[in-house]
Order: structure tokens, then sequence, then C-alpha cells
């Protein structure tokens, strides 16, 4: 049979895993981490297109199980005033709307799915490097250990050594001038629609706020910040630093913001923000390793779309491997069916972490422009959405195989 090791149990590794083991691959995930680690960006949403990647696999359920769905974001700017509505699911036949949920349990429930279907999941395995072997490949770890199989797969995500395994001379992740921020707040709500997540453009700084059907407050900022933090700048921040440095980019505007960072547990933490904009090669010229999600493509967190995209992937590798004939043209096959589609929406992250930091003659022009824009979106009904959204799988359709390029 054939095997594969998946390196990263994050959002596209345990999912890959699953869908491989429908196709009739076992799958060894190696995991760095363990299994309850804090994850950056403590909840996290997936959209329609995200849902309906898990639904082809038959993962929808248990996902939908520890989640909340939102229906709307709505925007809204320092003052308070209502910038506008998104749907966060586009016309999409099936109705299938976005669902949020904290990050842990998601983890979590992913791995829970594939150890189900009999996939081994071995935490505190750092992948460092990649050798091959007479017909396959064989990954190292950071405790010495090795581990063979036919192929590999980085799910490592956007600081992915699998990437630098593959080619050396891979760019590095870029700068996203945002830094990010947020939480959970128990037994808080604020003033907001329910099931709407609640955007603020804030005078200095972009603030976001949801109640939960739980009773609690969902919440994150992205303070701009033009150039890279020097190393340990931000993690030498301390709680008081985060909550006094926010208080004082929130003084003035209208909202919930004072009070969130009034109750928010402490402490408060923030991170950088990068992408991966172009990954020059997303597999090896052997067609032994292989890139899905974040470690090939990370978009801005603003873009809402990271971990559906590496779903998708997940779903469309998958499908690769069991309709080509050998795993190269699997390989070029996924990347030909993949690559135009996450790049468009890592720039359209790109933008939108642009418009969370616009400086003052900025502001004015976004706060001109986006009701016009959101006004066309309802006017369409979801249609413009229907591109990132509407997005559908089929599992049980074939690929159809491009012939294999050999890469340079
Ligand atoms: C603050 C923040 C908020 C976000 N919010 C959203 C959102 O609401 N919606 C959305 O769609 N996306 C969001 N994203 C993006 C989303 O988190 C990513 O796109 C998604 O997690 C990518 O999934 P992945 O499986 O490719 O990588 P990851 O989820 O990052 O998983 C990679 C895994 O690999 C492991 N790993 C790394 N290196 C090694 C190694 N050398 N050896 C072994 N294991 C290794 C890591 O420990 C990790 O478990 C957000 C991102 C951030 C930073």
């Amino acid at each position: 049979m054939t095997r594969a090791l998946i390196i990263g149990s994050g959002i596209a590794g345990p999912v890959l895993a699953v869908a491989l083991k429908k196709v009739g691959i076992d799958a060894v995930i190696y995991e760095r981490g363990s299994r309850d680690d804090d994850r950056r960006g403590a909840w996290i949403s997936f959209q329609a297109n995200g849902m309906d990647a898990l639904r082809a696999v038959g993962l929808a359920e248990p996902i939908e199980d520890i989640g909340y769905p939102v229906d709307d974001i709505g925007f809204v700017n320092g003052k308070g005033r209502s910038l506008g509505r998104l749907p966060m699911a586009a016309r999409r036949p099936d109705g299938q709307t976005s669902v949020m949920m904290p990050r842990v349990d998601l983890y979590n429930a992913l791995a829970d799915q594939a150890t189900e279907r009999g996939v081994a999941v071995e935490y505190g395995k750092e992948f460092v490097s990649a050798d091959y072997t007479t017909d396959g490949v064989r990954a190292r770890f950071a405790d010495g250990s090795t581990a063979e199989g036919d192929f590999l797969v980085g799910a490592d995500g956007i600081h992915s050594r699998v990437r630098t395994a593959i080619d050396p001379e891979a760019a590095p992740p870029r700068y996203v001038p945002v830094l990010n921020t947020g939480g959970y707040i128990p037994g808080l709500t604020v003033d907001a629609p329910d099931r709407e997540f609640v955007m603020q453009f804030g005078t200095r700084a972009f603030f976001a706020w949801m109640n939960t059907p739980d009773g609690g407050t969902v919440w994150f900022s992205n303070p701009p910040m033009k150039d890279e933090p020097a190393k340990g700048v931000l993690s030498g921040m301390s709680d008081e630093d985060w909550r006094g440095w926010l208080r004082e980019l929130m003084a003035g505007d209208a909202g919930p913001a004072e009070v969130i960072l009034d109750r928010a547990p402490a402490p408060l933490t923030g991170w950088t923000t990068y992408d991966m904009p172009v990954v020059k090669n997303w597999h090896d010229a052997r067609g032994r390793m292989v890139l899905i999600g974040d470690a090939a493509h990370a978009t801005a967190p603003s873009a809402g779309q990271g971990a559906a995209m590496s779903l998708e992937d997940a779903v469309i590798l998958t499908q690769c491997l069991r309709d080509c004939p050998d795993t190269t043209s699997a390989f070029e096959t996924f990347v030909s069916l993949r690559r135009e589609r996450v790049e468009k929406i890592v720039e359209h992250g790109r933008r939108g972490s642009a418009q969370k930091a616009a400086g003052p003659i900025g502001r004015v022009i976004r706060d001109l422009m986006l009701p016009l824009i959101f006004r066309r979106a309802a006017r369409d009904d979801g249609r413009s959405m229907m591109w990132l959204q509407g997005h559908h799988i089929d599992f049980e359709q074939p690929v159809v195989p491009v012939t294999p390029v050999l890469q340079k």
C-alpha cells in the first residue's frame, strides 16, 4: 500500500490524511508540537468554501458541532457609522454559511477525526530535512529519528521546513504591516446583532467583535505597524503594554473596544502577520515531496481564507493522487488546478490588510469607497463573492491529469 508522510497536524494535515484514506493511501502525521498547544489566533472561521471542502470528505458535521455559524460581517467606522454589511455566505445552492470555532478545539477535532479513521498522529516530531531512498523519501526529525514513505507532504505552515527541503532558495514569508491580537471573553456580551461579526475600521486601528451563543465575546484587533518589529520586541511586551497601547489606539472611537480591553483575560499578547505570495516550486522534480496550505501560499488573516484554502488543497491533492498515473503527474496537476486561485486570494488578503493600515488620507478614501463596494455587493445578492465562497468540490468527479513538466 502507498504510504504518505505528512508533516504538520494543523488544518491541512489531518484533513489530507482522512481524504487519502478514502482513496486507499495510508498516512502518518508528524507534528512538532503537542496536542493541546496554545495556537496563535485563538478563534478561526471557515468560510463556506472551506466547509464545502470538509463536506467533500465527510468532515463537515464534526466541525459544525464545535462551531458557531456566522451569517454576516458588519463594517463600521471609528464613529460607529455603518459602512455596510457583507454576507458570509455567497448565494450557494446548498446555503452553506461560515462557521467559527476555538482554534485549539478545531486542531484537536481534526486530529481526532484522523485518529478515529486509523491515522497515526505522532507529536513531538520536528521535521528537519529529507533525503531520497531508492523508491521514496526519508524524513529526518530533530530527535534523530527517521521515517520512510512513498511521498512526503509539507503541511507545516507558513514557516515551512519542507518548503526549503524542496527548494533551498525559496523566498521567505512577506511581512504584512498589521499586528494581530485578540481572544475570547467568557460571560461578556456586547452590543452586536446575532450571528454577525462586527468589524470596525477605527480611527487608528482595526477592531472586531462578535457575541457567541454561550454568552461570551470573541474579539481581535490589528494595530498597524509599518515596519517588521525586530525579534523579541513583541514577546517583550507585557499584558499591561498591550492593553495600554490598544486603549490609546481605540480612544475616542465608538463601540465596545474599551469594555473588551477591560475584561479580556490576561495575558494579552500579539503576533506579526505574514503572507506567502508566490512559492515557485510547490513540489520537487522527482515527485516525492509537495506542499499544501500555508506552506505553499499563505494569505494574510484579513482574507479570512487561509484555512479554507488549506482544506481545498487537501481534498484536491487527494483527487490528483487518486486519478493521475504517478505522483509527479499528480503534483503537476494539483499545481495547475490550484495556483491561480490561491495567488489571487493572497492578493485579496494583502489589499484587505492595506485598508486596515491606511493613513489619514487613505482612511478618508476608504470610508468613501467601502459603502459603495458593500452596496454593490448587497445589490448583486452575494454573486460577487461566488468566486471565493462558492467554490465547490465534487470528490467523486475525476480530475484530468496534465502532462508532467519537470521543474527547473
Ligand atoms: C491571527 C490569525 C488569524 C487567522 N484567522 C483565520 C480565519 O479566521 N480564517 C481562515 O481561514 N484563516 C485564518 N488564518 C489563517 C490560517 O490560520 C491558516 O491559513 C491555516 O492555519 C493554514 O493551515 P495549515 O495546515 O497549512 O498550517 P497550520 O495550521 O499553521 O499548521 C501547520 C502545523 O505544522 C506544524 N509544524 C510546523 N513546522 C513543523 C516541523 N518542522 N515539523 C513538524 N511539524 C511542524 C505546526 O506546529 C502546525 O501544527 C489566521 C491566521 C492567523 C495568524
